[in-house]
């Protein structure tokens, strides 16, 4: 499970003091933060919304709303009434409804036919029978409907590990305490992929009389096996908890089973009947150069929460939520940068991207080149025999940048504006362990990560040292058992 550590799961918690399963008030109303953090984490609504339930320009967020009302069947009004928020404060999977499963490459599956599971650590609610026999039900709805089998991983790395955790519980999704989120899931890949958590903060029942662990487990199982949220409210994939369901009469919908067998066809109809194989990763078809192990890249940076590296004509983007990358051309978002570009990084105090190549450098917004760009990179204040840089990487506690070229880099101070004093410094001086050509850095979970050529070094700038060191394209899930080294420190 280390190899979380390198993956942009940005956290979002919905965590607020609405009491549980109340009616909504009035006063409700005039909190704008709970629903606009529902719309943000749910429904992929930007996280530079302004809150606008109260102003005239408040497009996308009654759009967002709209949306929100269709999915789970309510009235479309746009408006944040009373039944909108009863309804996005009812007990529901922490899974995003729209937007993270979005598919570029087709949707994530397990390619292979038979998963492992592991129950990890039980809850105090319910004897470890209870819980054993709840999984393994919840298990045999997917197995019955699919030609998919699961067997049981008493230790080691299962393809799905199944865990109980509250709060904060190590993947950036930190659980909200009683009611609202109840378990969310990862979609099929190694690693963290395909497992399942449980909030212990929930009340686990048999029965309906808390929360059913049958029934999370059993719609939490769908999404390690590839689903989505349906937007059918008797689909077991509907996002919402109900606690209505006469449990001797669970089935799965017709939307349930056209979903898996999509996936994974149908079961064999007799035992005569061969089974047929998943198709192999479209993957290695695709974008050869994803997984090619000398793959290094021009730049890289984060841009609202995602990752971009770019190469080339081309970026792949890594989303939350979802094991394979999407590539595209940079054109496709900006058409009037330039191909192979230096270096990149985020401002996210300012919401910013900036893109350098050669001696200029834009600044880009989402997907709008600010205007007033491209600069020369002088004005930032670097000398004028700099004629281009070959990483950058902004520090956001520190309010920090760093530009690093050659051997040495120079350090810009964000809150004046201007580049500090006493630099150019060695590279290998500040950041021992990095050495040879630096071709792009980036932050992420307060380590920078240092690429040159097809290594990629994970440094921990607090320790001043080099944790571990991993392929270049290690984000890019290329092998199920990605390469990787610990220094040994
Ligand atoms: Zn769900
Ligand atoms: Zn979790």
């Amino acid at each position: 499970m280390k190899c979380l550590t390198i993956f942009a799961l940005l956290c979002l918690p919905i965590c607020s003091s609405y009491p549980l399963n109340g009616a909504a008030k009035e006063e409700d109303l005039d909190d704008l933060d709970f629903p606009q953090r529902y719309l943000e984490y749910y429904y992929n609504l930007g996280k530079d919304t302004k809150q606008v339930y109260r102003s005239k320009d408040n497009g996308p967020v009654i759009k967002k709303t709209q949306e929100m009302q269709k999915f789970l069947g309510l009235e479309v009004t746009g408006k944040l009434d009373l039944d909108t928020l009863e309804m996005m404060r009812k007990p529901r999977c922490g899974v995003p409804d729209v937007g993270q499963f979005h598919d570029f490459l087709g949707t994530p599956k397990w390619r292979k036919n038979h998963l492992t599971y592991r129950i990890v650590n039980y809850t105090q609610d319910l004897p470890r029978e209870a819980v054993d026999s709840a999984i393994e039900k919840a298990l045999r709805v997917w197995e019955e409907v699919s030609t998919l089998t699961f067997s049981r991983m008493h230790e080691g790395e299962a393809d799905i590990m199944i865990s109980f955790a509250v709060r904060e519980h190590g993947d950036f999704y930190p659980f909200d305490g009683p009611g609202k989120s109840l378990a969310h899931a990862y979609p099929p890949g190694p690693g963290f992929y395909g497992d399942v958590h449980f909030d212990d903060d929930e009340k686990w029942t048999e029965d309906t009389s808390g929360t059913n662990l049958f029934l999370v487990a059993a719609h939490e199982l769908g999404h390690s096996l590839g689903l989505f949220h349906s937007d059918d409210p008797e689909a077991l994939m509907y996002p919402l908890y109900s606690s209505f369901r006469d449990l001797t009469q669970f089935r799965l919908s017709q939307d349930d089973v056209d979903g898996i067998q999509s996936l994974y066809g149908p079961p064999p109809t007799s035992p005569d009947t061969p089974v047929v194989p998943t198709e192999s990763s479209p993957l290695e078809s695709k974008i050869p150069a994803a997984c090619d192990p000398a793959l290094s890249f021009d730049a890289v940076s984060t841009l609202r929460g995602e990752i971009l590296f770019f190469k080339d004509r081309y970026l792949w983007r890594k989303l939350h939520w979802k094991p394979q990358p999407e590539f595209h051309l940079i054109s496709t978002f900006w058409p009037s940068l330039p191909s192979d570009l230096d270096a990149a990084y985020e401002v996210i105090s300012k919401d910013t991207v900036f893109i350098f190549k050669g001696n200029k450098f834009w600044a880009l917004r989402g997907s709008e080149v600010q205007a007033g760009y491209p600069k020369s990179i002088h004005t930032l204040g670097l000398p004028p025999a700099i004629q281009k840089i070959d990483a950058a990487v902004s520090d956001k506690e520190k309010k920090k940048t760093y530009f690093f070229t050659g051997d040495k880099y120079w350090r810009f101070d964000e809150k004046r504006q201007s580049m500090e004093q006493g630099f150019p410094r060695l590279i290998a001086d500040d950041f021992p362990g990095v050495d040879g050509k630096v071709d792009a850095v980036v932050q992420s979970f307060g380590f920078f990560y240092f690429f040159s050529g097809s290594t990629q070094l994970e440094f921990d700038p607090n320790a001043r040292m080099v944790t571990h060191i991993f392929k270049s394209n290690s984000w890019l899930l290329c092998n199920q058992d990605r390469e990787k080294t610990d220094v040994g420190f």
